[in-house]
């Protein structure tokens, strides 16, 4: 079959978009998974009840490494996009060193502008390859130590009080809760949660708030009800009103949305107390790691975060989870569908596989 057609007509089937049949050459497929929801998860963004993500799979010399990048609506991204950016470099990918994977990333990024789903589903693969080859896990091959995981917060999206109660009942397993607020019944869904738990809660507001005051007399109101910090709670674009903010509420205030890639860290550095770090927003588990260290030169606190997606995303998430001080990783606890199994949580802490590379296993 001529190379060309053998292309077109793999690409009608997941898994298929291969290489040319050469033995040493790197074997690379896309693949986008529907994920299904537990809850239909409602955010001051959207609601939804299922997500497509990116996945990628790198085969080389007998080793496949597996990565997946959830793709965020907001930054015009879709698993279908992701899909096109890499078809359209797949030569050179095909010609590549995995064992480069610094430079083939960073060769990427120049040729590919945005797309940091397919970037971080990319990245994720050659690190899992990489670390399969060498015998070991990816927290090693980064140097951490996995006994140094955090807790991981279940986030309970916005409901109404007796489901926001019932979902609470559920994550009984969980030490903290990460609950979602901003739509304008943060009373509601604060006092539903209190009927039935006294542990620590954590907020995110999703650029909810639509002014300053709104936002001040929101914390405070959080603050008296046992809520530690709180994430974005003004638009990406407003940074001056959050030193005004700050100035009036005690809890410490976290960028996610205005802070989304390497170059917003020092952007946001004097507005917020902390940033939320998700790889799927950085393009990788490598851009993450350049995050989270330049975070921390500039003072400020860090949350490992995700998006929803499969147990490949967040496995990866997690395996960097031993250098921040709060993680919200638990984006594959909210489908019902997880392909594969990783990172498990045991009460409430992250553990991460001893197994090679990320340590996926593929659940049946
Ligand atoms: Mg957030």
């Amino acid at each position: 079959m001529h190379r060309r057609s053998f292309l077109a007509a793999a690409s009608a089937a997941p898994w298929t978009l291969n290489a040319a049949p050469v033995s040493s050459a790197s074997k690379i497929e896309f693949d986008i998974k529907r994920l299904n929801l537990r809850h239909t998860w409602t955010t001051v963004m959207s609601s939804s009840a299922f997500r497509d993500t990116f996945f990628l799979k790198w085969t080389q010399d007998g080793i496949t490494g597996v990565g997946e990048g959830a793709p965020i609506v907001r930054y015009k991204e879709s698993a279908v996009t992701a899909k096109n950016a890499l078809s359209a470099i797949l030569p050179y990918l095909e010609s590549s060193d995995p064992w480069h994977f610094r430079t083939l990333l960073s060769e990427v990024s120049r040729r590919v502008e945005g797309e940091y789903a397919a970037k971080a589903a990319l990245d994720i693969a050659l690190l899992d390859w990489a670390g399969q080859k060498l015998g070991i896990p990816v927290y090693k091959l980064l140097g951490l130590d996995p006994k140094a995981t955090p807790v991981t917060t279940f986030s309970i999206g916005i409901d109404d009080p007796a489901t926001t109660r019932r979902k609470v009942e559920e994550a009984a397993a969980f030490p903290v809760l990460k609950i979602k607020v901003g739509l304008g019944k943060d009373e509601a869904t604060i006092e539903a949660v209190r009927a039935v738990t006294n542990k620590p809660l954590r907020t995110d507001a999703n650029e909810g708030y639509k002014t300053k005051e709104e936002a001040v007399e929101r914390i405070n109101f959080l603050e008296r009800h046992g809520v530690e910090f709180i994430e974005q709670p003004l638009d990406a674009s407003n940074l001056e009103d959050m030193n005004w903010i700050r100035k009036r509420v005690h809890m410490p205030v976290f960028a996610d949305e205005a802070c989304l890639h390497l170059n917003d860290v020092a952007k946001v550095a004097q507005h917020f107390d902390g940033i939320n770090v998700k790889v799927d927003k950085a393009g990788g588990l490598l851009a993450a790691l350049r995050m989270i260290e330049l975070a921390r030169s500039l003072g400020l606190q860090v949350m490992i975060g995700c998006m929803v997606s499969s147990s490949v995303a967040v496995t990866g998430a997690a395996h960097l989870s031993p250098l921040v001080d709060y993680a919200d990783l638990d984006g594959n606890l909210l489908i019902k569908n997880d392909p594969y199994e990783g990172v498990l949580v045991e009460h409430g802490k992250l553990v991460l596989p001893d197994r090679p590379g990320l340590g996926l296993k593929g659940v049946a």
